[in-house]
């Protein structure tokens, strides 16, 4: 677990425990490396179906509350889709170690959901070769991982570790077993064992599960020592002579793997086991286990096992040429393949595929890794190249970003309620670019939304941009539009030329209107007086002789129709990139190889402020879900009056049409602290900028792309149509250089859309 936790947040959702008392619901009962330990509290009393439907909301609820989409969902049983079919995730894993369903008082509907379970599954890992040939006539990608086992840990057997006190008294030889104590265990062999030689002693550690206690043997050499922590087994292994596998040969052994064989013979000990198939098929051939099926070759094997252990080393040295090649760390990495060719075929096949991963041990083993490109920010200037490249010319891609996540600001999510709403405040997309539309449609559908603002002035809600309504409802009368351009004309001032964004609204509406709209709203978002600010700023925002009300005229206006990050994951998922989140690129930069970088973080911080801080605008969203289907008229209202301290609200569901009886609603308050969300324009920053530019000039394995690393207050689509003109030059000089010939390949999806 914690080492995929390296790549994912892992959540390990442990199986519910019935108890109203301790007033907990859901209990972070572990936190470590990554890994999160989750145990669900349930009423007592509860139908299976009412604990399992608390479940599924308790885990919906964690899963929105920490902002986590899990990419993957790692079952251990198929009893657990019942909480968690409804979760997206780009790969569904079907950790079979078991067949569950026949050991004893297995749920009826186990087969059902395992049933479903394969369905969903996009690949199957089996803890052994019996159930690998059996699941493998169920799915068409399943794979062997026997049992591995922690050497370090249950070597210390060997070491003589300190006699467990409750184990101390019982006299020699010794004959141990630990695991759970159920119908697999075959109590008959053991009371004949006992009853045979009772000058052995049998020690039994592990929790009695599902049987009656009273079924199992009682014998003056049988010693039941309940069940143990994971902690102190090798304690306890220490102190056998030999280990046994007493298992009954039925319906619930037919498939199991015991995970105990290996280590056992960690600690040193030899095995002497019934015949179960898998342990027969793996170690039947090594003279470290034994099998024997009656009480009697029992005790004549244990017998040969007591005559030669009394040679420490020469027992331990044939233990480890049985385990030799054995170990997790095979397993971690036999388990990270399968799952990228699993990666691989979904994208061929043209499903939403598991981006492809980085290599076991993390970053230091990414040393051996080769990529073509290092992307540095999977928003949209970094997502676009990345697909590009990767689809257009057959580039290897490596994308980082520091933030959890991918789709940089764009990044969309479903809050605690169930809500989609933009993490960093209101996006809306919009663009007069065919090309543009039609590159960002291979990855979306579009919900067509025009965007309208309202201001907050005067006490009253009333049209941004400023339009014929805003003046009716100001100044108390109608206008048309000839009378509302002398109504302006008669209030601006003559200003030339026009440089700042105070000049650029004095001479269109003048004093009155500017303080009304402008002043109070650019001084909180910029920190600045619009004086200081260049005209593109406020010229963002037009004034208009129309009643047309919409924030925004360009041809096209939507939004992706299921977000914008599942547009990205679209963009991102190709077997040739590579996406690592919560990671920064000073973590990347020497731990792998690659031969050109695109970067899109601040320019300023790339080059170690060697010039100075370039000022970015950061502000601070405050998210709200409120008890009510509806707060406000239209999406975003802005606040201009300096008195309030944030700038806008923006209500989201008008935003992606979402229907839902709660909204979400975010604040914005501007700061100067904070991520980088804005570069400043103005004429110094500017100059600034242009010594960081001839920096980047002279750094031709760098290309800078997007908003921070161009410090261009640009857009969505203008970051877009950025990104793909320096893919076509890179294209251009590809092709230049005769490499072989450019492939694009777009995927099977990008057909199917508009
Ligand atoms: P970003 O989205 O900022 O992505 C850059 C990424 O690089 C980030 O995720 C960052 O974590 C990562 N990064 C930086 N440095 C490093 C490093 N050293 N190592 C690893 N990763 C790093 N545009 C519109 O078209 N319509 C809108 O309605 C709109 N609304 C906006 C509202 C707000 C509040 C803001 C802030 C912006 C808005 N924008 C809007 C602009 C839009 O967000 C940007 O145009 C777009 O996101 C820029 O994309 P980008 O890839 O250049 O940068
Ligand atoms: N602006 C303003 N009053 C408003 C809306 C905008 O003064 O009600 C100014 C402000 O300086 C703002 C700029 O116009 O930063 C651009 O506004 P836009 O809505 O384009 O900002 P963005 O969406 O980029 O935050």
């Amino acid at each position: 677990m914690s080492r995929f936790a390296r790549r994912y947040q892992v959540l390990y959702f442990e199986e519910a425990v019935f108890d109203s008392a301790c007033g907990l619901e859901l209990e972070l009962r572990h936190e470590a490396g990554g890994v999160r330990v989750l145990v669900p509290h349930l009423v007592p009393g509860q139908t299976a179906e009412e604990a399992e439907h608390v479940q599924r909301s308790l885990l919906d609820r964690y899963l929105a509350r920490a902002d986590v989409q899990p990419d993957l969902l790692w079952y251990y049983t198929p009893m657990s889709i019942a909480i968690s079919d409804h979760l997206p995730a780009r790969c569904i894993v079907y950790d079979c170690m078991d067949e569950l369903s026949a050991f004893r008082g297995a749920p009826p509907e186990m087969l059902a959901r395992e049933q479903r379970l394969l369905e969903r599954a996009d690949v199957v890992f089996t803890g052994g070769y019996s159930l690998y040939e059996s699941k493998r006539r169920l799915h068409r990608n399943v794979y062997e991982f026997p049992s591995s086992v922690d050497l370090s840990h249950f070597s210390k057997a060997r070491e003589k570790p300190t006699e467990p006190r409750d184990q101390q008294g019982i006299p020699h030889p010794r004959l141990g077993f630990y695991g759970v104590l159920d119908e697999r265990l075959d109590a008959g062999l053991l009371a004949q064992l006992a009853d045979l030689r009772p000058d052995w002693h049998l020690v039994l550690l592990g929790p009695v599960v599902k049987i009656d206690p009273a079924c199992l043997p009682r014998r003056p050499n049988i010693h039941y020592l309940g069940g143990k922590d994971y902690q102190t087994l090798p304690a306890y292994l220490g102190g056998w002579d030999v280990a046994l596998m007493p298992f009954a040969l039925n319906e619930s052994t037919r498939f199991i793997s015991p995970t105990k064989t290996p280590e056992y013979l960690a600690g040193g000990r030899a095995v002497i086991s019934t015949a179960i198939a898998d342990v027969v098929r793996s170690y039947g051939d090594c003279d470290m286990v034994r099998i024997a099926d009656s009480a009697a070759s029992f005790a004549e094997a244990v017998s040969a096992e007591l005559a030669r252990g009394a040679d420490r080393a020469a027992l331990y040295a044939r233990a480890d040429a049985v385990l030799a090649g054995m170990s997790w760390d095979r397993t971690w990495s036999g388990m990270s393949e399968a799952l990228a060719r699993t990666a691989r075929r979904n994208a061929s096949d043209g499903v939403t595929a598991l981006k492809a991963m980085p290599p076991a041990g993390h970053l230091a083993a990414m040393a051996g890794n080769r990529y073509d490109y290092l992307v540095v920010g999977a928003g949209f200037a970094g997502s676009v190249l990345a697909e590009r490249l990767a689809a257009g010319l057959g580039k290897r891609v490596l994308v980082v970003d520091r933030r959890p996540h991918i789709a940089g600001n764009a990044y969309d999510h479903h809050d605690e309620a169930g809500i989609l709403v933009h993490k960093y405040g209101p996006h809306i997309f919009h663009t007069n670019s065919q090309r543009v539309m039609g590159y960002l449609s291979r990855f979306t559908e579009w919900r067509h939304y025009e965007h309208r603002v309202l201001a907050h002035v005067d006490g009253k809600l009333v049209p941004m941009p400023i339009n014929l309504t805003t003046l009716s409802r100001l100044f108390g009368r109608e206008f048309t539009p000839e009378q509302a351009i002398e109504f302006l004309k008669a209030r601006a001032e003559a200003i030339e030329p026009v440089q700042t964004s105070e000049d650029v609204v004095l001479s269109t509406v003048g004093r009155e209107l500017y303080e009304k709209f402008f002043r109070g709203y650019t001084r909180k978002q910029w920190g600045l007086d619009p004086s200081q600010l260049d005209k593109a700023v406020a010229a963002r925002v037009p004034t208009r002789a129309s009643a047309d009300d919409r924030y925004f005229t360009d041809e096209f206006q939507c939004m992706p129709l299921h977000g914008y990050t599942r547009m990205f994951e679209r963009m991102l998922s190709h077997p040739d990139i590579t996406v690592m989140t919560g990671t920064a690129y000073e973590e990347v930069q020497h731990a792998c190889r690659y031969d050109h970088t695109i970067y899109c973080g601040p320019i300023d911080e790339f080059f170690g402020h060697c010039f100075g801080r370039l000022p970015y605008r950061s502000l601070r969203f405050q998210h709200a879900t409120l008890d009510q289907a509806c707060f406000q008229p239209v999406g975003v209202v802005n606040y201009p009056s300096e008195e309030v301290p944030y700038t806008r609200i923006t209500e989201y569901k008008h935003l992606t049409g979402q229907e839902h009886e709660k909204t979400s609603v975010t604040y914005e308050y501007p700061s100067a602290e904070g991520e980088p969300y804005y570069p400043v324009p103005r004429p110094e920053n500017d100059r600034l900028f242009r010594k960081y530019q001839a920096l980047a000039d002279d750094t031709p394995d760098v290309t800078f792309v997007g908003r921070l690393a161009t410090y261009r207050y640009y857009n969505m689509d203008q970051v877009v149509a950025q990104a793909l003109g320096v893919y076509e030059r890179i294209a251009k000089g590809e092709r230049g250089r005769d490499l072989p010939s450019v492939m694009d390949r777009p995927r099977a999806y990008a057909a199917s859309r508009p």
